[in-house]
Formats: structure tokens, C-alpha cells, sequence
């Protein structure tokens, strides 16, 4: 039996008015600290009458390391039988939602903790759980009920937003094919915040998601970021029709460089009959092409127009250069006239039909997206804080090493850059 006062104070932190009834110790095991509620009548939950104690049942819950030793709590719950004959409510187990949530394999104190180590500081399940020395499901069940209680219980998670966007995020790769299965960042563009993730990029999901959100919220929402994606386009027309729609830079920018890279790969295939090898001019200048011109030194870009003269007889990788580089020369302008106007004469240029069909693809797509590409330069949102809450996903992601669960990934995603209210960790009940 513990006696030593500093020692009872650090066991009992956090729970409520329980007695100790006794500690084990064995070596290289859990402490096991024994406990039962100080109180010990009981009403009958149904029809009020005092109950009578008949015996106990023992529940073994995970708890927080002691003396920095794994330990366990033992709850030794009274069990209690009704004494009105009438009642229908025979006999049942005593309950305490301070010691543990209904079900919960961990005490409370420490489901909330877990659900900080793990949420907030991006620490791996595992970790937390070779730390408590139990199995990744008690951690991982834990965080999950908290954190769901924490992300989706507090309806002030987020306020008004005026510049909203949507992202296409891989989360998981399953199955003996590793099929690639893909949900959808709702992000507040302004601050980085991660409202919320939905599963798959088709505009069904996302679509549901803003007809939930009352009508005066969407009416606060002035611009709507997107890739070059239908889809979302879509959404954004049917939710939020009055929402300046605005391309993001960084997808416009990759469109034209992946269709750079399928321009070298195909003039590659019709010159050299084979798919690149290392001594191959159009191999060798690949990533000087992506590169931007302004970073290229002059050697650099000597080397660049050697290797095309060598690999690119037509000079067609050369002109997807050039409507590469054009592009970006986009972003230079601040003026949104003058954008609109640059695309659309950009646009008209591809449409040459001399130009690699590449060029002449990347073209019909500036086309389609005029309107959205030149608004970057009204709406001057920065890409920055989307970027933001993409990294913080990444790091979710790789603390977790890839989720299987698109519920685990979504709370996961949203305790860690989603901004919660950690000040609600003490008070939410866990779902
Ligand atoms: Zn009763």
C-alpha cells in the first residue's frame, strides 16, 4: 500500500474522489495502481429506489506513466441490484465518465492526453503507444473519440471566410495495387486553416459540404481558389455563384510543365525510338527545362540550348519551352486587365497550328480558364497559407505512415491544421 503523500498526489492527478485500495509492482510489468469510487451508494438509474451492492467487477484501464513507469488503472466497479420488485431494472455496473468514458480502454485523463501527443504535436500512435506500453488501437480509438468530440462538437472552430479553396490531397495508396485514393482540403486561403477534409476530388462531397454551411456564411465567401479542375469549378458555380473564382498560381504553372515533360518524352520516342536513356540530349536537359529561365546561370542556359539543338531537331521542346516560360511571365503583370489580356492573346498564339500539340493543349486549357487566371490579380490571394495547410498535412501524413482509414486521416488532419480549440480538450465528452 502506497503511503508516501507526494507520491498518492501524482497517481491521483486528474481523477476524482477515488480511494487507493492498493499497488502492484512488478518488475519489468505496468504498475498497477488498485482503485474504487469514494462514493459508494447508489440510486437505481430507473426508478430512483437506494440500491444494494453486490459485488464488484474489475476494469484494467491504460494510464499515464508514473515515476515514468507504465502504469495501469485498476477500477474495481461495484456492481448494484435494484431492491424495488417492480422494477424492470434489474441489476447494473457502477459507471464514472471522469475515471473512463464508457468503453474507453484508457482512463480519461489520459485519452485526453493521448489525443494532445498525438493531434497537436504530430507524434506517431505508435510512439505514443510504446509509451504507455499498450497496442496502437487504445491510442488510436482514443484520439479519434476526443479528437471527433473536439474538431466537430465545437461549432466556433471557424468563422466567416472570405477566401475559400479546394485541393485535391492523396491520402492513402491500398491494396495489392496500391490504388491511389485521393479527398479534398477545404481551406480558409486568408489564414492556412484547414476546414475541413471530405473524401475523394469529384464535386459531390465538397458540394455537400458548403450547402451544410448556413447561407449567410456562404454569402461572406468573396473568392473561391481551384486547381484546373472541373469538378470543383462546378461546386463553386452552384454554392457560391456571387465568389470570384481564382486559379491557383501553382497549378497553372504545373499544367505547363507537365506538358513540357510529355513534349520532351514524345520527341524523344520519334527521334531516338526509345524512352530516355542517360547519354540522351532530351534526358539530359530535363530538369534544366523545368527550372525557372530566371534562376538558370549562363552556363546553364548555354547548356540548355546545346542539348535542344542536339535532341530536338523541330525545335518543339524549345517552343514548349518558351509557352512554359510565357506563363509564368503571367505573374509578373499586376494589373488585371492587362492579365486577361495576356492570356487571351497567349491563348490565340497556341492555337497556331504549327505549334506541338502540346503547346496547342496547354493553350485550349488557358482558354477555358481565362477568367480565373487573371483574377489571381484582383483577388491577390497568396497561395502561401494553402501551402501551409498542405505541409501540415504532409506532416500528418508522414507521422502516421500513410492512413488506411479516411476517418483517421480526416481527424488527424483537422487536430493538427485545423486550428482547434485545444481549450476544450478538459471539457468535451468523447464520442
Ligand atoms: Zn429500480
Amino acid at each position: 500500500m502506497e503511503s508516501n503523500p507526494t507520491r498518492m498526489c501524482e497517481l491521483l492527478v486528474g481523477l476524482p474522489a477515488v480511494h487507493i485500495l492498493g499497488i502492484e509492482d512488478h518488475e519489468g510489468e505496468p504498475l498497477r495502481v488498485h482503485i474504487e469510487r469514494a462514493e459508494s451508494r447508489a440510486g437505481c438509474p430507473e426508478c430512483g429506489v437506494v440500491a444494494e451492492s453486490k459485488g464488484r467487477s474489475v476494469v484494467v484501464l491504460v494510464d499515464l506513466p508514473v515515476y515514468g513507469r507504465p502504469s495501469r488503472l485498476v477500477w474495481h466497479k461495484r456492481r448494484f441490484r435494484c431492491l424495488e420488485v417492480t422494477c424492470p431494472n434489474s441489476s447494473w455496473t457502477e459507471s464514472d465518465p471522469k475515471i473512463a468514458a464508457p468503453r474507453m480502454a484508457l482512463a480519461d485523463r489520459t485519452g485526453r492526453w493521448v489525443t494532445e501527443q498525438v493531434g497537436r504535436n504530430a507524434r506517431s500512435v505508435n510512439e505514443v503507444a510504446g509509451e504507455l506500453s499498450c497496442d496502437w488501437h487504445t491510442v488510436n480509438d482514443a484520439v479519434v473519440a476526443y479528437g471527433s468530440a473536439l474538431v466537430d462538437d465545437d461549432l466556433d472552430r471557424f468563422g466567416d471566410v472570405t477566401a475559400l479553396g479546394l485541393d485535391e490531397v492523396l491520402f492513402a495508396r491500398l491494396g495489392k495495387w496500391k490504388r491511389q485514393h485521393f479527398s479534398t482540403s477545404i481551406v480558409d486561403v486568408d489564414t492556412g486553416q484547414l476546414l475541413d477534409v471530405v473524401p475523394g476530388r469529384s464535386g459531390k462531397e465538397p458540394m455537400a459540404w458548403l450547402n451544410a454551411q448556413p447561407q449567410a456564411w456562404r454569402d461572406e465567401v468573396a473568392f473561391a481558389t481551384l486547381d484546373l479542375s472541373g469538378p470543383y469549378r462546378a461546386v463553386f458555380d452552384a454554392c457560391l455563384p456571387n465568389a470570384v473564382q481564382v486559379a491557383d498560381p501553382f497549378h497553372v504553372v504545373k499544367l505547363a510543365n507537365s506538358k513540357l515533360d510529355e513534349c520532351r518524352r514524345r520527341v524523344q520516342n520519334e527521334t531516338l525510338g526509345h524512352r530516355g536513356r542517360r547519354d540522351d540530349p532530351l534526358w539530359k536537359v530535363r530538369r534544366l527545362l523545368t527550372k525557372a529561365d530566371e534562376r538558370l546561370d549562363e552556363p546553364g542556359r548555354e547548356k540548355l540550348l546545346g542539348l535542344l539543338a542536339a535532341g530536338d531537331p523541330k525545335g518543339e521542346v524549345k517552343m514548349t519551352w518558351h509557352a512554359k516560360e510565357s506563363i509564368r511571365w503571367l505573374y509578373a503583370h499586376t494589373d488585371h486587365d492587362l492579365a486577361l489580356e495576356f492570356v487571351e492573346r497567349l491563348s490565340d498564339d497556341m492555337a497556331d497550328k504549327d505549334l506541338p500539340v502540346e503547346v496547342r493543349s496547354l493553350g485550349r486549357t488557358l482558354k477555358r480558364w481565362k477568367h480565373q487566371i487573371a483574377a489571381w490579380h484582383t483577388a491577390q490571394v497568396s497561395n502561401g497559407p494553402t501551402e501551409a495547410a498542405n505541409n501540415l498535412i504532409k506532416r500528418v501524413k508522414r507521422a502516421a505512415f500513410g492512413f488506411t482509414s479516411f476517418r483517421n486521416y480526416r481527424i488527424r488532419a483537422l487536430l493538427y491544421a485545423g486550428k482547434p480549440n485545444w481549450s476544450l480538450l478538459k471539457t468535451i465528452a468523447p464520442h
